[in-house]
């Protein structure tokens, strides 16, 4: 990633990154780590993360890594000790998950969550951002999305974020630590991982085509979703930690695109770029599932200065050539 989000300094700022072997984490830790911050720790369990995102952010000097969990109070205390900033993006992810085990759900990222704005507010650091996600809008209908307007979850995994989104509006009225969050719509790009049940559908796909097999679709395919290139997620984690705008601190902002596709043009774009013609297998609509996504994203914009610099197409791209280069 050459593009460069933000103006100041980063030599003398050290940031935690929860959850920095996993995804999105890993991509905000190696923006901060090659802009010369002067410390970038992530704490992470490697439960969802991978080992191998460590190691390619050892090369950097600046790097730590506290392999740790965020529902251990004295682990959170003690990654927060000489940070700076903390961007939060440790959580168990997918909706599945969440709907067959909402407690491990409930206590990562909700008893998590606590736990680690606790330990830095404890640790008066100067700024909190965190990932919530788009499916705390649930069943509100009305396309696009804006930020004041949401409707009943439909999952445990929405009702953490949302847990997360209430959490974050009380401790910031009460304390001095403002906190930050961004309601992620499917982010993908290289490093999400294709493996395991609660795989996310890009990679799902990407990888199943690659091996010249159909994949699954859930319902009939014309589901659309706001698809986010991961860059866009680094970006406004790094503008929002950094922000000289007060009035852009506590609150939740969309963070996508701003445009929609469907899951059966994203499968149609993937076979079309291998040159192959493989029928998916349909099978049941999935329990917890929106039926369309579609973000305003003018709140980020005017407040964050966000502007998504990849678009679905390109990031698509950038996406299936990063599997291509990957051992099978
Ligand atoms: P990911 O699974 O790749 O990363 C999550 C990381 O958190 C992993 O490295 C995992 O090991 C770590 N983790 C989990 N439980 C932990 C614990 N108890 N203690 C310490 N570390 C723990 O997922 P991601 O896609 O990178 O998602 C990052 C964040 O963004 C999550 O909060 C997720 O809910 C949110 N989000 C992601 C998307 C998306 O499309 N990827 C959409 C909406 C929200």
């Amino acid at each position: 990633m050459n593009q460069k989000f933000h103006t100041t300094n980063l030599e003398n700022l050290s940031f935690l990154i929860t959850g920095g072997a996993g995804f999105i984490g890993s991509h905000i830790a190696e923006y901060l780590l090659a802009n010369g911050s002067k410390r970038v720790r992530v704490l992470d369990n490697l439960s969802t993360g991978l080992k191998s995102n460590i190691e390619l952010l050892q090369k950097y000097s600046a790097f730590e890594f506290l392999e740790g969990d965020i529902r251990n109070t004295d682990q959170c205390a003690f990654a927060c000790e000489g940070i700076d900033y903390v961007s939060h993006q440790a959580a168990l992810g997918s909706v599945p998950r969440s709907i067959k085990d909402p407690v491990s759900t409930n206590d990562v990222n909700v008893g998590g969550f606590v736990k680690m704005a606790t330990a830095a507010a404890n640790a008066k650091i100067s700024g909190f951002v965190y990932a919530s996600s788009s499916s705390v809008y649930g069943d509100e209908a009305s396309l696009p999305k804006i930020e004041s307007r949401t409707g009943n979850c439909l999952s445990p995994y929405a009702v953490s974020k949302k847990a997360n989104e209430l959490y974050a509006s009380v401790f910031g009225a009460l304390g001095d630590m403002p906190l930050t969050g961004f309601r992620y719509f499917n982010v993908f790009g290289p490093r999400q991982n294709p493996k395991g049940q609660y795989a996310a559908v890009i990679p799902l796909f990407v990888d199943a085509i690659m091996r010249g097999e159909a994949a699954s679709i859930n319902g009939d395919g014309e589901q659309t979703r706001d698809f986010t290139y991961v860059e866009n997620a680094v970006q406004v984690n790094v503008l929002a930690m950094l922000t000289k705008n007060s009035s852009a601190l506590n609150k939740v902002y969309n963070v996508a695109v701003g445009k929609n596709f469907s899951v059966n043009f994203l499968y149609q774009s993937i076979l079309k770029h291998f040159g192959k013609n493989i029928q998916p297998v349909y099978q049941g609509p999935r329990a917890g599932d929106v039926r369309n996504s579609l973000a305003d994203i003018s709140l980020a914009e005017d407040l964050l200065d966000y502007k998504p610099t990849v678009n679905f197409a390109d990031g698509l791209v950038r996406t299936i050539e990063y599997f291509q280069h990957q051992p099978q």
